[in-house]
């Protein structure tokens, strides 16, 4: 019976009519002692249905969940009125007044509300409300669900700081809209982050110039703050610029995105972000919604029908009627609460309605649209939904709350997934220059068109991530460096960077230096190789091979200190030998009455002494006293270590081919400026030279720059060929330079490394793909892929040439002219021989011919004859005294005269 009178009252009040039935209801229910009525207004425009239908479904829930308690019954009548029209509203409530109400909602246009506000707190009769305001409640005699606008506020500058944006670009529709962004906009004041404000044209629907203008600007990351249905115009006239794409990052400043159709724009990649209220998947928000739809159609009347999701206002209409009987439940229970009719014309005020709206602001509660609760009358406490557009449309990717501001929920997984997913089957343009090995122009005909390291390196990522892709040269066949300050670059930076239709590649691919300069403009991976600056220069003539090398393994300083050792130990020898006792012996050993003794280490046997223990060989002369040995067992000490360390270096002399280099780094190449030096235009290693502080790199920039014709060349084609002209070093990349060396053996690569870098694939700014090619290229690290493809294009691909040659050339046999002076110091001493032998032939005929009393030419003559006999090696040698000829050693000398008596002479016939 309860049940249908509440059903009853709920349906038939609804309207103008409703005051006739209302009167019917209460002379009703004092008959049968049913329900005290308590009576609420609600004021709303036609153009706000929704809002009015969800008032009365709340009201009519209430009663039947009997929220306010038993024998209670709420009674509501809802008053349409024109839009912006103050003077109605406010005739209306007055109306409402005089019968007697415990709150008013509505209405939600601006003007009208403000008077209801006003009428409310005059009366302190609670006003409700639940659309966005950014006046404080705390003025009126009003509360608010709808979360407070500043820290509504916040939250979205929680969220782009989150990001990290440094740069972007606000547009907004109405005034409204910069109240809502305020926090954003403060949040910047006094960082280093640039805002652009610009507002929607209210006179024209079309935004393409506004967005080109940004486009033109660089600009990528974009608040919208506009009505949520104006969301799809904004974001179409956007696509007409090409402004929906990976490229762009949006945030719109609305809670109710989940009620856009956003499947036109799930698939371009831009990132779409929005914050919401509602959760629509929580079960008392379905369950709201489920059985709302119900008595929506079974009334025929469905404005929430065909809606994907609940609207904000709606839903928080719901929860301020619940917040109202909640609150007027709890206040019936601690006190009588009646409702009276009031007179606009009096200063009258209900005398409970102070009480019931402090109950109504202590209020905490499971609403539809989260926790219920308030703050000085406020609602900052709540928590909103991050959504992120994905291909499986608006995701919640994290919370925002007060306490805990931005917190992101969704796994680095899921995102990684999700991009990958949006890559499949993606046609990526890439961007590169012509540079070996990295990509060439293909040589096999019908094959791709370019082919190298980074090419096969690509197809390794592509393949991995399933995209394909075209590959396109940079315009200026440049790498990129910056123009300008306006923020220019050219090359492939520029590609990546674009115009106003957005970029002009998806990834730049080829031996790309990672810098901080370009990491500015651009988002650059891992990257794929390691590398440094060094110097390409040409391989010096080999140094003609000396006459008199074999005197190289000691130094001229060795040669003398060892020329002066050995006759200071022959002079020693010689005199330590004749002060030791034991060094003097019997000259004639067999006549041992002999007192004769002689010393044999005279001066020219000293000499001969030490020089054949020098050259390895020995003489018959052995010292005898301890002193001579002792010094002749250092010497031979010595010889040994000497003999042993030339004969060491000699052969490292004789194999090794010396080389004459001008230049063994950067410091030779700065000291001097006959050998020009630059690097390639546009790129990071002029770039270096460019920035460097470093004294030596700043005067090597200086030289560069200042050098007419330039030094700077265009292509690292164009680097070889220079530096094989001659007089040129070019400073490159120590993988290009490598790669040349391997295949031109005139070149070769010069000092260390002047600093330590790595060539990455770069993308545009903020790019999606970024991360997860770089996820790939370590992967490839890993599993060795990229070590094989260097390996295919630096050595297997005709390199290591000029190693083998180089082995060849070590590994070659001495030629004459590496040990030429040896022969000819044979030939000098040979001919020195042969010279003194004459002297001594001469010497000795003429001697002999003054003793025999012969011309000397007989003498010599008859000399001569016997000497060219070729046989007989024996002759008959002239008696003379043996004291003259008979040598300090005890040898006698061969006398070169004919000795007439018979047969050959003893030693003994010689001394006799
Ligand atoms: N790889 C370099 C670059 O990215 C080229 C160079 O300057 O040597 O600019």
């Amino acid at each position: 019976m309860k049940l249908h009178i509440e059903r009853t009252g709920s349906v038939m009040f609804s309207g103008a009519s409703c005051v006739g039935i209302l009167i019917l209801l209460i002379c009703y229910g004092t008959i049968n002692g049913l329900p005290d009525p308590y009576r609420v207004a609600g004021l709303f425009e036609a153009e706000h249905e929704s809002q009015e239908r969800a008032f009365k479904y709340a009201m009519e829930k209430m009663n039947l969940r009997n929220v306010v308690g038993p024998n209670k019954l709420l009674i509501y009548h809802v008053e349409q009125i024109t839009p912006h029209d103050s003077f109605e509203a406010s005739k209306e409530i007055c109306k409402q007044i005089k019968e007697g109400i415990a709150a008013v909602f509505g209405p939600i246009t601006n003007i009208p509300r403000a008077h209801v506000q006003s009428i409310c707190n005059a009366f302190e009769i609670p006003h409700l409300q639940a659309q966005w305001d950014p006046r404080d409640p705390r003025d009126y005699f009003s509360i608010s669900v709808y979360p407070h606008y500043s820290t509504l506020s916040t939250a979205y500058s929680d969220l782009i700081r989150y990001w990290e944006w440094k740069r972007f670009t606000v547009i907004y529709e109405d005034n409204e809209g910069l109240i809502r962004l305020q926090e954003v906009l403060k949040a910047t004041e006094g960082k280093d982050v640039q805002v652009t404000v610009r507002k929607l044209n209210p006179l024209t629907n079309s935004y393409v110039n506004m967005f080109k203008d940004i486009k033109e600007t660089g600009e990528n990351h974009i608040v919208v703050d506009c009505d949520v249905k104006k969301v799809k115009d904004v974001l179409h006239e956007a696509l007409k610029v090409n402004m929906v794409s990976e490229y762009y990052h949006y945030l719109f400043i609305t809670l109710d995105l989940g009620l856009v159709d956003l499947e036109d724009y799930k698939y371009g990649g831009a990132n779409i972000t929005a914050m919401r209220l509602i959760d629509p998947k929580r079960r008392q928000v379905m369950d709201v919604m489920s059985d709302w739809l119900l008595e929506e159609a079974r009334s025929g009347k469905s404005p929430l029908m065909g809606q994907r999701e609940i609207q904000t206002e709606i839903a928080l209409m719901y929860d301020a009627v619940h917040l109202f009987t909640k609150g007027l439940s709890e206040l019936a229970q601690a006190q009588v609460v009646t409702t009276e009719p009031l007179n606009c014309n009096k200063r009258q005020t209900w005398t409970n309605g102070n009480s019931l709206l402090n109950y109504m602001k202590s209020m905490d509660f499971e609403g539809l649209s989260g926790r219920l609760r308030f703050e000085n009358g406020k609602r900052t406490d709540f928590e909103l939904d991050i959504l992120e557009l994905s291909t499986s449309g608006l995701q919640k990717v994290g919370t925002w709350n007060p306490k805990m501001k931005v917190n992101i929920t969704k796994t680095y997984q899921e995102k990684k997934k999700e991009i990958k997913e949006s890559l499949k089957n993606q046609t990526l343009r890439v961007v590169t220059v012509v540079e070996a090995p990295y990509a060439v122009y293909s040589t096999e005909p019908g094959g791709p068109k370019f082919e190298g390291f980074v090419i096969d390196l690509l197809d390794l990522i592509a393949h991995k991530l399933g995209f394909n892709y075209t590959v396109h040269v940079a315009p200026d066949g440049k790498y990129g460096a910056k123009m300008d300050d306006k923020g220019n670059w050219n090359g492939m930076v520029g590609e990546l960077i674009g115009n106003k239709d957005g970029p002009r590649a998806d990834l730049a691919a080829a031996g790309m230096t990672i810098t901080y300069e370009r990491e500015k403009v651009v988002d650059f991976t891992k990257p794929f190789l390691n590398l440094g600056i060094t110097i390409l220069y040409r391989k010096p003539k080999k140094a003609p091979p000396e006459l008199f090398s074999f005197l190289s393994p000691l130094s001229i300083d060795v040669w003398v200190y060892m020329m002066a050792a050995y006759l200071c130990v022959s002079f020693l020898l010689f005199v330590i030998a004749r002060f030791s006792p034991y060094e003097w012996c019997n000259a004639h050993p067999c006549n041992v009455d002999s007192d004769i003794v002689e010393n044999q280490f005279s001066i020219l046997n000293s000499l001969w002494f030490t020089i054949g223990s020098l050259m390895q060989q020995g003489c018959e002369i052995s010292p005898r006293a301890v002193s001579t040995r002792l010094v002749s067992t250092i010497w031979w000490f010595f010889t040994l270590i000497m003999i042993s360390s030339y004969t060491a270096n000699l052969a490292a002399f004789l194999t090794v081919e010396r080389m004459e280099s001008a230049i063994g780094s950067a410091q030779d190449l700065a000291e001097q400026t006959k050998i020009k030096y630059g690097t390639l235009n546009s790129g990071s290693t002029k770039a270096f030279f460019q920035g460097s502080d470093i004294p030596l790199y700043k005067r090597m920039w200086s030289f560069m720059n200042s050098e007419e014709p330039s030094v700077f060349v265009n292509s690292t084609e164009e680097a070889i060929q220079r530096v094989k002209s001659g007089d040129y070093a070019y400073m490159g990349e120590s993988s290009s330079i490598d790669y040349a060396v391997q295949r031109n053996c005139e070149l070769m690569s010069v000092g260390g490394l002047l600093d330590s870098k790595g060539y990455g694939i770069a993308t545009p700014r903020d790019s999606p793909y970024t991360e997860i090619i770089s996820n790939e290229i370590i992967h490839f690290h890993e599993n060795q892929q990229i070590q094989k493809l260097y390996t295919k294009w630096w050595v297997e691909k005709s390199g290591g040439k000029c190693l083998v040659d180089d082995k060849k050339k070590d590994a070659s046999a001495l030629g004459i002219t590496n040990v030429g002076g040896v022969f000819v110091v044979l030939v000098g001493g040979l001919c020195l021989g042969f010279v003194i032998a004459i002297c001594e032939f001469i010497w000795k005929a003429r001697k002999n011919a003054s003793e025999d009393r012969q011309s000397i030419c007989s003498e010599m003559a008859e000399e001569f004859r016997f000497a060219v006999k070729c046989f007989g090696s024996s002759k008959k040698s002239c008696k003379r005294k043996p004291s003259k000829d008979i040598t300090d050693n005890g040898l006698q000398f061969m006398p070169l005269t004919r000795i007439p008596t018979d047969g050959p002479v003893g030693p003994r016939e010689l001394y006799a």
